[in-house]
């Protein structure tokens, strides 16, 4: 009987198999796919590095570093020129650059904001006079992220910053996520100091207006697929890998009975590193309960289209990290890297790399298209936005239905009563990208924690 099961062989899973195995835990991993990774995958095409998934990360949070470095890739990282990042939007045909100085929606300088063609002068004014804001006395509560900008900045603030970059990172909908949970550190600055931008400043300010240093993202120069594969070969001898389907879970006298592929395995520690609403479908018969809440965790799909190009087709500068489209504009596409801009080593001079992303909240659709279909509209669009006539040599396209984990309004109380019923049912353990926060970071540390916690470590929690 294994010591420790996991189901999930993405970066959740595979980071907890990996700390089990430093705790001299020897786990058993079970994926659907014969590819590990989950939605990592990374392929290289004419020497351009295709990121399916993801394709960095913020370095601003220590767990993926931490890890990268333990398992010796750390000559490996790169950052993303930040000197040359710029993201344009798109408004009413044209791209506009976002102004300088904003922190995500909250403006930081104020010249730029003077100056941008992005927002009109109501909303510049109404921003300006944000500064004034004093704490209210029912700050903290949860809300919308859409209600929560709307009333600090303005509407426009909500279509033309908010909602292009909250698509493009979560592929969610800001009039439904949650501020406490997606906008933690702006929730705690509005109960602190009433105005965002004046709390933004005093902060930063202690702070040398530098919050972590450095890039704003790293990844590494092969792709994070280069992660996934030191991983890999950390857990042969270490982990039993089954590739496999994870059925309904039973307690059982130990623990719990997992069925795979039809036969049932036994174990005593079990940690569901998969989608919530995987482990809502296995828990069921376990905690009616704890199933119901899981299921509430709501997801959105995604699909990203790579799209290489000969340099000497591509007459556009690239001149930056490349361009979100607000959803007042969008047709298809969300958000398009420009990635031989943002990071090095990702693409040879000879070619041009567009990572198009697409889907989210309001786009489920796009994914049941057909390839054809997908590529012609984008290709069409990409004409319009940057005037790329040629045909792409390389095309790839990655669909990721139900991939990413939608914060909403009342998710820190959800994932509180989740908490609660684990407390009920010891030995059960839930990592993945439903709870704690969506990037690998967040993900990498829940899935050390419930290695920890599996391998009777005392809980450290460190949210
Ligand atoms: C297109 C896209 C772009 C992203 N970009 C970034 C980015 O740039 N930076 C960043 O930090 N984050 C990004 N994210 C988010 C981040 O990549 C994910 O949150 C994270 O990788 C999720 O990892 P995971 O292991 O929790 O889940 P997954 O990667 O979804 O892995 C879950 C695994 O569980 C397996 N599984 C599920 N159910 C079962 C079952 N019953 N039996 C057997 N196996 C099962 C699946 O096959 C899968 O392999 C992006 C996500 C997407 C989809």
């Amino acid at each position: 009987m294994p010591q420790a099961l996991i189901v999930g062989g993405g970066i959740s899973g595979l980071s907890a198999a990996y700390y089990l195995t430093r705790l001299g835990v020897r786990p058993t991993l079970i994926d659907r796919n014969p590819k590990l990774g989950g939605v990592i995958q990374t392929e290289v095409v004419n020497g351009c590095v295709i990121e399916g998934g993801p394709d960095s990360f913020l370095a601003a949070k220590p767990w993926a570093m931490d890890l990268i470095r333990e398992l010796g890739l750390e000559s490996e990282v790169i950052g993303s020129n930040d000197h040359l990042r710029v993201t344009y939007i798109w408004k009413r045909g044209r791209m506009v650059p976002m102004p300088d100085g904003l922190m995500m929606m909250v403006p930081t300088r104020i010249w730029p904001m003077v100056t941008t063609s992005l927002l009109s002068w109501p909303t510049k004014i109404r921003m300006g006079l944000e500064w004034f804001r004093h704490p209210a006395s029912d700050g903290g509560q949860d809300r919308s992220v859409a209600d929560f900008i709307r009333d600090h900045y303005g509407q426009e603030t909500v279509d033309y910053l908010a909602e292009p970059l909250l698509a493009g990172v979560f592929g969610g909908d800001p009039g439904r996520l949650s501020v406490v949970s997606v906008l933690t550190r702006f929730a705690e600055l509005e109960k602190r100091y009433g105005s965002l931008t004046r709390g933004v400043l005093v902060e930063g300010g202690r702070t040398g207006g530098k919050l972590g240093g450095g890039s704003l993202f790293r990844t590494l120069k092969g792709g994070l697929g280069q992660l996934v594969t030191a991983l890999e070969q950390s857990l042969a001898g270490r982990t039993q890998i089954l590739r496999g389907e994870a059925g309904a879970v039973e307690r059982s006298q130990n623990g719990y009975s997992v069925p795979v592929n039809g036969e049932p395995l036994q174990t005593r520690h079990l940690i569901l590193a998969c989608p919530a609403h995987e482990a809502s479908g296995m828990l069921a018969s376990v905690d009616a309960e704890l199933s119901q809440l899981l299921g509430g965790i709501g997801y959105s799909s995604s699909m990203t289209l790579a799209l290489g190009y000969p340099r000497h087709k591509i007459a556009h500068k690239l001149n930056g990290f490349g361009f979100l489209v607000p959803k007042k504009e969008r047709r298809r596409l969300v958000a398009c890297t420009w990635v031989g801009t943002k990071f090095s080593h990702r693409v040879p001079d000879s070619h041009v790399l567009l990572r198009c992303f697409l889907g989210g909240a309001s786009g489920e659709a796009a994914l049941l298209q057909p390839d054809g279909a997908i590529v012609a509209s984008v290709r069409e669009e990409l004409r319009e936005m940057m005037g790329i006539a040629a045909e792409p040599e390389i095309v790839r396209i990655s669909r990721w239905p139900r991939s990413m984990a939608q914060y909403e309004v009342g998710h820190a109380a959800r994932v509180q009563k989740i908490e609660q019923r684990l407390k009920l049912l010891p030995g059960l353990h839930l990592a993945g990208n439903a709870y704690y926060g969506i990037g690998l970071p967040d993900c990498i540390r829940l899935g050390k924690q419930a290695a920890e916690s599996a391998a009777g470590l005392p809980l450290r929690i460190d949210y």
